[in-house]
């Protein structure tokens, strides 16, 4: 892969202070790119005239001095975040070329800000899956590698900062769809704390996990596109009013972290990865931090806990997916009852289905408390227990993923419990409402490692400063 224009805002805005560049290069250049990539599949729609456009319209206001924070900045955005007037299908049939009919907070947070919006990403149909196969649009491939999944449910929006189709994506994350992907492309991810950046817009899959966050080639950019989406919104209730400052690194400063027995035991975890994994937490020590193991003894409760939890909450949210309101409409409805029937038959993918059907079971009245209500407790003993560690300790550390990038069409495409368990290290964050971020820090055989801190609530600014001196010790 050719090497990026450019992994930071920063470098962008000096190039165009010194006039080396413009926006409107800037977006010859990303459109260009686009179209040399096609190939990777990770943009569903590149809106090219409307780049053009308001490149020349922020080219002005830098010239006058008007442009917002963001002047520069190309960000493609999931298929599953609502930006009015464009499609927005979550990568399914059933939304089809369903526009948006306004745009989602944290997205209008960052247009305010000048941002110039390239296109959107592919994704795993309404953000379910771990490999982006799950598209009603045809799998993404990795950049790195195209036999190789990019990971999901965010693989376009990871794809896109990887192969340089624009500087920054946003994804969702509700258990790991942002953090998986930026493992598997050697990108950076954050699943902010639940609450810190508005759900308004943004299709739900699973509305008690579903967070919001950026994928980026920097922590720099990482940061400021969560501290400018971040904090209260009227438009949702679990928005949080903690206030929101800037991250101020600081490379001097020594942390406390807990590393995970039972994922450094796991069995599934790869060789590279585990390999990884221990040469970090050398590194760590060797720069100063205080580097214990921890025991955290749920690791086996997690996977189940999670789908039984999303999977409730998604057969519920989706269902207004009906053809009534939203989207595609079965032609071969007669009444309102085969309306529901074959609309949703035709119109929802194979997981998707399979999602709410599960969904349907641990709610019905006899399974309730078997399943749902026993999930519920689970949850929290998670909560409980992570915020625990978290009094002791800064970060909780991990392997963002137990493998790196796995094979399109392979065995873990076959087998629905393999694909739930690339999950086992990312679902504790959301479980427990907590922020966690994936920095890349190795490479097998031509594929990225990331690793994965999770940190106290509201601590982001923390996730971001380790996220920086972990990455300032693989600089090349
Ligand atoms: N792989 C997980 C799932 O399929 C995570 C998805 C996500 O975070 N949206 O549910």
């Amino acid at each position: 892969m050719s090497p990026k224009k450019y992994t930071s805002l920063h470098h962008i805005q000096s190039d165009l202070s010194l006039g080396k560049t413009s926006c409107v290069d800037l977006a010859d250049y990303y459109l260009n790119q686009n179209e040399a990539h096609k190939h990777l599949n990770a943009m569903l729609e590149v809106f090219t005239d409307e780049v053009r456009a308001q490149a020349s319209v922020v080219d002005r206001k830098l010239k006058n001095g008007t442009a917002g924070k963001l002047a520069g900045m190309f960000l493609a955005i999931k298929d599953n975040i609502c930006y009015t007037g464009h499609t927005v299908s979550a990568s399914s049939k059933i939304l089809g070329n369903y526009e948006a009919v306004f745009t989602a907070t944290a997205l209008q947070r960052l247009l305010d800000e000048d941002v110039i919006v390239i296109g959107r990403c592919n994704c795993d149909e309404f953000a379910m899956g771990a490999s982006n196969e799950n598209s009603a649009y045809g799998a993404v491939r990795n950049a790195a590698d195209s036999t190789k999944v990019p990971g999901g449910s965010s693989g376009g929006s990871a794809v896109a900062v990887q192969a340089d189709l624009c500087l920054a994506a946003l994804g969702s994350d509700t258990g790991g769809s942002i953090r998986q992907p930026a493992s598997f492309t050697g990108t950076i991810g954050i699943k902010p704390t639940y609450g810190r950046i508005s759900r308004n817009g943004l299709l739900a899959y699973a509305s008690s996990f579903d967070q919001i966050g950026p994928v980026t080639g920097s922590i720099e950019d990482a940061a400021l596109l969560t501290q400018l989406m971040a904090g209260v919104d009227e438009n949702d209730a679990t928005s949080s009013s903690v206030s929101v400052t800037a991250y101020q690194p600081d490379a001097n400063q020594k942390y406390k972290i807990a590393y995970s027995k039972e994922a450094m035991e796991n069995e599934g975890l790869a060789n590279d990865v585990k390999g990884a994994y221990q040469d970090l937490l050398e590194k760590l020590k060797a720069d100063g931090h205080t580097i214990e193991e921890r025991s955290f003894p749920y690791l086996e409760y997690m996977v189940p806990c999670y789908y039984v939890l999303t999977t409730a909450e998604a057969s519920s949210n989706l269902s207004r997916y009906s053809g009534m309101l939203y989207g595609q409409r079965s032609e071969k409805a007669t009444d309102i009852e085969s309306t529901f029937k074959k609309s949703r038959s035709e119109g929802f993918g194979v997981e998707v289905k399979r999602r709410i059907m599960t969904g349907t079971f641990v709610l019905s009245a006899d399974e309730y408390d078997a399943y749902y209500a026993k999930a519920q407790k689970v949850r929290r003993v998670i909560k409980q227990e992570s915020e625990k560690i978290l009094e002791t300790y800064d970060f909780f550390l991990c392997p963002t993923a137990p493998t790196t990038a796995f094979d399109i069409g392979g065995d873990m495409s076959k087998d629905p419990i393999k694909m739930y368990l690339a999950d086992i290290f990312t679902v504790q964050a959301p479980l427990a409402g907590l922020p966690a971020i994936s920095v890349p820090t190795a490479e097998s055989d031509g594929l990225s490692i990331g690793m994965h801190f999770m940190g106290r609530a509201f601590a982001e600014n923390e996730l971001f400063n380790i996220g920086s001196i972990v990455s300032s010790y693989y600089e090349k």
